[in-house]
């Protein structure tokens, strides 16, 4: 699909020179892109890119250190609540004693308040969220006894429970078995039905490429930003993967093993050439 067909509408997210950091450094920096309404964007780079950070940004977890996120064209801090987040699963406390009912049922708290009871409209909203990924049956269940494949789904659950106009997933393919991945994928094929606007951060380049309209290339700085075709060429690669990038007749092998589950992520030299 070509970035110029697509019809620009003015619900959008919009990043316009964010820089993001840590302490004295820069994770991310002058980072501009608008996605449209709707789209579904693959989110990758090397390790220590800053994918993680871009999310928190967008969330409102990491202040900016400059520039401006705008959402439907208005600052985050009028819309922080269409944004849904899926942290990558090293970012959170498994042994915090929370049921999964409980965890799904945060994602309504930017509707009902902290200290509201949730209402019946609420509590039907978070069963449904339970049912739709598959976790209904755990509803009771610690969130520490579930398998990776469970927790992760009900992260989904709960962002789905937040009826979100964006959702963020960051590595939601990783460290999961192949159904929960199924699961995902088949849950952003039903977002893009209801017009959701969905980032996902992947060491899956094949997948990046054969799944997503864009694909946002970082390595602290936009590498490159476009149609799967357009960003995957040679040049856009080697200058975000660096030393990880190996060339064996034209085919660009990307060496992402240090992430330690993946095996290493194949893509094509030539601009088109994948998938
Ligand atoms: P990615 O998700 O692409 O692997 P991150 O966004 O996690 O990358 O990290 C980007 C950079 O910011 C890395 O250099 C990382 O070491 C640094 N970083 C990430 N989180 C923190 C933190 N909490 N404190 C200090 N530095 C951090
Ligand atoms: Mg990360």
């Amino acid at each position: 699909m070509n970035l110029k067909e697509i019809p620009t509408s003015p619900a959008r997210l919009e990043l316009e020179n964010v820089s993001a950091g840590y302490n004295g450094t820069l994770a991310l920096q002058e980072i501009t892109f608008a996605v449209p309404h709707g789209q579904r964007v693959a989110v990758i780079g090397p390790n220590g890119a800053g994918k993680s950070t871009l999310f928190k940004a967008l969330v409102g977890l990491l202040p900016l250190r400059s520039g401006v996120i705008r959402i439907h064209g208005q600052t985050l801090r009028q819309h922080q609540d269409c944004v849904a987040y899926v942290p990558q699963r090293e970012e959170v406390d498994w042994r915090f004693p929370v049921t999964v009912r409980d965890v799904v049922t945060m994602g309504r708290f930017g509707r009902t308040g902290w200290l509201r009871r949730p209402s019946p409209a609420d509590q039907a909203v978070v069963e449904r969220c339970m049912q739709q990924m598959g976790v209904a049956a755990l509803a009771q269940k610690p969130i520490g006894e579930l398998s990776g494949g469970q927790q992760q789904r009900v992260f989904l659950a709960r962002a789905l429970a937040q009826e979100p106009h964006i959702l963020l997933m960051d590595e939601p393919f990783t460290g999961v078995d192949a159904s929960t991945q199924e699961a995902t994928l088949q849950l952003l094929d039903r977002l893009r039905e209801e017009r959701v606007t969905v980032l996902v951060s992947t060491h899956d380049l094949d997948l990046a490429a054969r799944r997503f309209d864009v694909v946002c290339l970082l390595n602290h700085r936009l590498v490159a930003y476009g149609a799967p075709d357009e960003v995957f060429r040679a040049e856009h690669i080697r200058e975000a993967f660096g030393g990880q990038t190996l060339s064996i007749d034209g085919v660009i092998v990307v060496d992402q093993c240090c992430s330690g589950e993946e095996e290493p992520g194949h893509v094509h030299g030539q601009a088109g050439g994948h998938g």
